[in-house]
């Protein structure tokens, strides 16, 4: 297939940001496209080789592609450079360049999809500092025969500047359109994906086997499911009103979600967030295979820092120190954890996610053997506040967060958030109501003390209609001497030259970063503000949200994804939520 056509649809796709044309746009592009080539496709629109769980990175730096772009055109690195600062983005800026190199000299041959794909993938399998040649090579070879609309779209897929703001429901529509006649199809190609977390491999799958091979479409030993997720209650009193008179309550342990995937001695973990985590964990990867008493298996479980001595579960925090990647071993015997488990997707090739909470708990305690290290979670069925309340209190008093709550007889339904599982945390008793995941912006160096570190931290939710991170709050309380470091070894090689555009902000901070780091904060109110940008003008002209008193919780949130971090959306009903308190106090 050429790649005139995707560059041509990726043209159109960047000038609007309507859903309705993305999607009459993608739904074109995939009724021209081979079957064989569209999961390629698929990946390609999301800026991707491969599925995130894989973690293929293409990992190129700005330098390298502007060399390249040198050698192939043979324009001067430093008019690239200028050419660059003035429109802020490199894949635009080249295409402007090119189009003056071709009018005098360039011959153009076709380059197909699969070229292009083949080249991104072997740049990204290359590693090492010795291959900077290499990938050079590729790119430039690659440059050589792009027209410049081409080549811009090549670079902006080997530099993550991608951002068609296409979301993953979008291509599912398109792909219900084009292959099975309506939009209505979607939540079909929704549970493959849900269940696979590959959505090349679900449009491969409907391009080629129609909506029957989807409808059989299962789940695949080693292919990440999207985890379930849960709504949150305020009290026991709500949680009765929602869940009825018997359901399971367990502790909310405050550790790492981990999703276990083994055959023998084969394990897989998947993170929160779907990415590959075996490294961080090699305990899990050697102990637990031998608790298995099935051929196969895709449990899920919560890892916990634990105090040896006395068995206590420690705090998240703790787990950060196994995120390193050298002498892990060593942060393995001063960290231990233990692994305690509380679902179970997937047994002996068939697949568990349709049979009820208790059913899958029986299956969980029949195929998972406990011992020192691996456990089965806390559970106890309860039917009143009373009981809601003595299960808290033993929680709490172990060293964990607040609750789960599982209806009894609801399957597991992988990808969404619904009131079949809800949280009840300890903490939604007070102030704000909750504490809130925020995007990490911006960064202010500090004085005294903190000189070497960033003081404070500017942060910002997630806006999911813009795909754009708006700040909210600085944030320079709550950090210890010790979490500052971490922040700043984390934090530092994020710092970006240029304020990254999806960072909506009038702000001058010290230094910008990527936006890739989410920490927890909580706060005692949520006000209007005329310089904070989150939903900005949806309560009133000209004001966004903002933080008062923000705090750092000390939780580093490396397993969220930053899209996973609190919306607009969320922080509105918390601003209305604390609103309509404020009002009821006043009435009493
Ligand atoms: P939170 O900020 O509360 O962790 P979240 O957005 O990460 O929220 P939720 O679905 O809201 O995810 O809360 C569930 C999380 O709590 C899981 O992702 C898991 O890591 C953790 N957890 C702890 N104990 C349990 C349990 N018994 N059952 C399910 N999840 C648990």
């Amino acid at each position: 297939m050429e790649f005139a056509i995707l560059a041509e649809s990726f043209n159109k796709m960047e000038a609007t940001r309507k859903r309705l044309e993305l999607t009459q746009i993608l739904v074109e592009l995939f009724e021209k496209t081979p079957h064989d080539v569209i999961s390629k496709i698929v990946y390609l629109i999301q800026g991707k080789l491969r599925p995130d769980f894989e973690g293929i990175e293409l990992g190129v730096a700005e330098k390298l592609a502007i060399r390249a772009i040198s050698k192939s055109s043979g324009i001067p690195i430093k008019k690239i450079e200028d050419e660059y600062r003035k429109s802020g983005d490199l894949g635009h800026a080249s295409s402007i360049i090119l189009e003056q190199k071709t009018q005098t000299t360039f011959l153009v041959e076709d380059i197909t999809v699969e070229r292009v794909y083949e080249t991104l993938f072997k740049i990204a399998k290359l590693g090492g500092s010795r291959s900077q040649d290499m990938k050079m090579k590729y790119i430039s070879s690659l440059l050589n025969d792009a027209t410049p609309l081409e080549a811009s779209f090549i670079l902006k897929i080997l530099l993550g500047t991608l951002r068609l703001g296409i979301a993953e429901n979008t291509v599912m529509d398109a792909l219900a359109i084009a292959f099975s006649g309506t939009k209505e199809n979607r939540k079909k190609l929704q549970h493959a994906y849900n269940v696979s977390s590959d959505l090349g491999k679900v449009a491969e799958t409907i391009a080629t086997k129609g909506l029957e091979g989807i409808e059989k479409f299962e789940i695949i030993l080693f292919n990440p499911i999207r985890p379930m997720l849960a709504d949150r209650v305020k009290s026991e009193e709500e949680a009765i009103e929602k869940m009825g008179n018997e359901f399971a309550a367990e502790y909310k342990l405050d550790g790492e979600r981990v999703q276990l995937h083994i055959e023998g001695d084969k394990v897989a973990l998947f993170s929160r967030s779907l990415e590959n985590i075996e490294s961080y964990y090699p305990d899990i990867i050697e102990k637990i295979p031998k608790n298995i008493q099935a051929d196969n298996i895709i449990l899920e479980a919560e890892a916990v820092a634990i105090n040896e001595n006395t068995g206590e579960f420690l705090p998240f925090q703790e787990l950060m120190h196994r995120r390193r990647k050298y002498k892990i071993e060593k942060a393995v015997t001063e960290y231990p954890i233990t692994v305690n488990f509380f679902d179970i997707l997937y047994c002996n090739g068939k697949s568990c996610v349709e049979l009820s909470y208790k059913e899958r708990r029986e299956a969980l305690e029949k195929h998972v053997k406990e011992d020192e290290f691996a456990k089965y979670i806390p559970m106890s069925i309860v039917k009143n506040e009373n009981e809601i309340e003595d299960f808290m209190e033993n929680s709490i008093n172990a060293g964990s967060e607040g609750l789960m709550l599982k209806m009894l007889d609801k399957p597991y339904q992988a990808g969404s958030r619904g009131s079949h599982w809800l949280k009840l945390k300890r903490e939604y008793r007070n102030e704000l109501g909750d504490s809130l995941d925020l995007v990490v912006i911006g960064g202010f160096f500090g004085k005294g003390r903190r000189t070497g570190n960033y003081g404070t931290l500017l942060l910002a939710t997630y806006d999911e209609d813009e795909d754009t991170f708006p700040s909210i709050c600085k944030v320079g309380t709550g950090f210890s001497d010790e979490s500052l470091d971490q922040l700043y070894q984390i934090l530092h090689p994020k710092v970006s030259i240029k304020k990254n555009p999806r960072i909506i902000s009038e702000m001058e901070a010290d230094v910008w970063f990527e936006p890739e780091l989410v920490i927890e904060v909580v706060a005692s109110e949520i006000t209007l503000s005329p310089i904070h940008k989150a939903a900005k003008d949806v309560i009133r002209k000209d004001a966004g949200l903002a933080l008062r008193f923000p705090k750092f919780t000390g939780k580093i949130r490396v397993e969220k994804a930053v899209e996973d971090a609190s919306t607009n959306e969320e922080l509105l009903t918390l601003y209305k939520g604390q609103k309509k308190v404020a009002h009821e106090k006043n009435l009493m």
